[in-house]
C-alpha cells in the first residue's frame, strides 16, 4: 500500500522538543530571532540603537532613540502572560504536532496548569492562527460548499437550532485538479449578499468559481471572474467526484468535533475552530516547520487579553 504522503512525514519529535526548547534562556533566545530577525526594532518608534539590561532575572531592550524599556514579550502574543515561555512552546508542539486538534482540557493534563490557563493558551494560538489566516485570498478555480458546524448538511431537520452555525468551505485547485489552499469560513447565514460578502474577502476577483448549486451561491459567482453551478439536489453534491476533496477536507474538520470538541460553543468560538482547521490543512505538507511558523506566527500577532477571547472575535491582520 502506498504511504500517505502527508501522514508519514517527519514532524518534530519530543526529544528534537526538548534539545531545542528545553530551557527559558532557549525559548527566550527562538522568541527574539522570531520576533526581531535583523535585530531589535523598538516597537515604538521602530529605532535599532539600543542597550539591555537585566532586571528581576529579565533581559531589557532599552531604545536608545525614546528610551522605551521592553523585554521581548511585549506587544507579542505572550505578552502579560505568567506563563513560562517553556510551556508555550510545548503547547505550540501539542497543538501542531498533534494529528488531531487537542483540546483544552488535554492541554492542561500534558502542561501541568489549570483549566483557565490551558484554555487562555489554547484560544490565543487559536486566535494568532485566525489572524495569520485572514487574509488568505483563493485564486484560480475554486470549488465551495455549505456545510454546518455542530450539526448535519444544510436541509435536514433542526436547522439553525441551537449550537449549529453555517459555514463555507472553498478548495483551491491545481490545474491537475490538486487541492492547493482552503478556506473554511463561518457566516451568519447562507444568504446571497451574505455569501457575495463572503467571496470578497475570500476570493481573488480573477477566480472561476464553481459550485454544487446552491443559488445564493450566484451571489457570490457576481462578483468573481467565472461561475458555474453543477445543479444537483440538496446534499447530493458527495455523489459527485468534483467535490470530493471539499467533501473530504469538511469530514476530515467535523471529525475532531466529536472526539475533541464535546462542549464546544460553535455560535460563539466556531471562527477559531474553522481557522484552526484552515491553518493546519493549509500547512499540511510543512509538518515539521509547524513549531517555528507557529513561533513566528505568535511574535507578530498582538497581545489577545482574555476578555477579548471570551468574546470569541477574530482579528483580521
Ligand atoms: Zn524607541
Amino acid at each position: 500500500m502506498p504511504q500517505n504522503k502527508i501522514q508519514f512525514q517527519p514532524g518534530m519529535s519530543l526529544s528534537e522538543l526538548i534539545e531545542r526548547f528545553g530551557t527559558e534562556a532557549q525559548c527566550e533566545a527562538a522568541l527574539e530571532r522570531a520576533r526581531w530577525p535583523s535585530g531589535f526594532v523598538c516597537p515604538e518608534c521602530g529605532e535599532t540603537a539600543h542597550s539591555t539590561f537585566l532586571a528581576d532575572g529579565r533581559k531589557y531592550w532599552q531604545c536608545a532613540h525614546c528610551r522605551a524599556q521592553v523585554t521581548v514579550r511585549c506587544g507579542t502574543l505572550f505578552h502579560a502572560s505568567k506563563l513560562p515561555l517553556t510551556k508555550w512552546f510545548q503547547a505550540i508542539y501539542l497543538v501542531t504536532q498533534n494529528k488531531n486538534n487537542i483540546s483544552a482540557l488535554s492541554l492542561k493534563r500534558h502542561l501541568g496548569v489549570c483549566y483557565r490557563t490551558a484554555w487562555r493558551v489554547k484560544h490565543k494560538l487559536l486566535a494568532a492562527m485566525a489572524e495569520r489566516e485572514s487574509r488568505r485570498l483563493l485564486q484560480g478555480v475554486v470549488l465551495a460548499d455549505d456545510a454546518y458546524l455542530g450539526g448535519v448538511h444544510a436541509g435536514k431537520p433542526g436547522r439553525g437550532s441551537q449550537n449549529k452555525v453555517p459555514f463555507v468551505a472553498a478548495v483551491e485547485l491545481n490545474d491537475a485538479g490538486h487541492p492547493q489552499h482552503v478556506r473554511f469560513d463561518q457566516l451568519a447565514d447562507l444568504k446571497g449578499e451574505t455569501l457575495a460578502n463572503w467571496a470578497r474577502t475570500a476570493l481573488h476577483t480573477s477566480v472561476h468559481l464553481v459550485t454544487d448549486g446552491l443559488a445564493s451561491f450566484s451571489a457570490a459567482g457576481a462578483v468573481v471572474a467565472a461561475y458555474g453551478a453543477i445543479v444537483v439536489g440538496p446534499r447530493q453534491s458527495s455523489d459527485l467526484g468534483v467535490f470530493e476533496w471539499i467533501n473530504t477536507f469538511i469530514a476530515n474538520l467535523k471529525t475532531p468535533i466529536r472526539g475533541t470538541y464535546h462542549h464546544f460553543d460553535f455560535e460563539k468560538y466556531g471562527r477559531r475552530y474553522l481557522a484552526e482547521a484552515q491553518y493546519r490543512v493549509n500547512r499540511r505538507f510543512e509538518l515539521h516547520t509547524l513549531v517555528d511558523r507557529l513561533l513566528g506566527t505568535c511574535a507578530r500577532t498582538a497581545p489577545c487579553p482574555e476578555r477579548w477571547l471570551r468574546l470569541g472575535l477574530v482579528r483580521a491582520s
